[in-house]
């Protein structure tokens, strides 16, 4: 396994559309390694592909709910309620907005072995899963802030 860089806001990268992974190969399989590494050295709770460098339609997500998700080719088929919060992403280090997401989620996606299943998601999960599948929409949550961007910093002061 290997770190990968992650790509901050203002990289092209980050805006472009992803692929879809048609077959898993041995390259594709060290990426998804290297992602989960990435996403646990940098604090994260999901890493979308874009965000080390690659326009295919790779997620992982680890919420610390006792799993560990990974996403290939995800698609959000259903969705439900709402919630509203503070979301970050690594991609935009140190900054968190208040963003509205549906409460619950259904996705369907390929696991490890590329083979179908359905994830549903609610609360923190819901809200991860939107988040990175934006991603391979080349999106990032920035757009859908309610208000500014706030310094991770200063929130933390707020709450204490
Ligand atoms: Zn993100």
């Amino acid at each position: 396994m290997a770190l990968r860089q992650v790509r901050t806001i203002g990289d092209d990268i980050l805006y472009k559309k992803c692929k879809p992974v048609k077959e898993m190969t041995p390259r594709t399989a060290q990426l998804i390694d290297d992602m989960f590494e990435t996403m646990y050295e940098n604090c994260g709770v999901g890493l979308a592909a874009p965000q080390v460098g690659v326009l295919k339609q790779i997620v992982v997500i680890d919420v610390e709910d006792g799993d560990q998700y990974l996403l290939i080719n995800p698609e959000i088929i259903e969705e439900e309620g709402t919630q509203t919060g503070h979301e970050g992403c690594l991609s935009v280090p140190g900054k968190s907005g208040i963003v509205t997401r549906p409460d619950k989620v259904k996705v369907r996606a390929l696991d490890e072995n590329m083979e179908p299943f359905i994830l549903e998601g609610e609360g923190m999960l819901a809200r991860a899963i939107c988040h990175e599948c934006d991603h391979l929409k080349g999106e990032l949550y920035v757009s859908l802030v309610q208000g500014d961007l706030v310094d991770v910093e200063d929130l933390e002061e707020e709450e204490e």
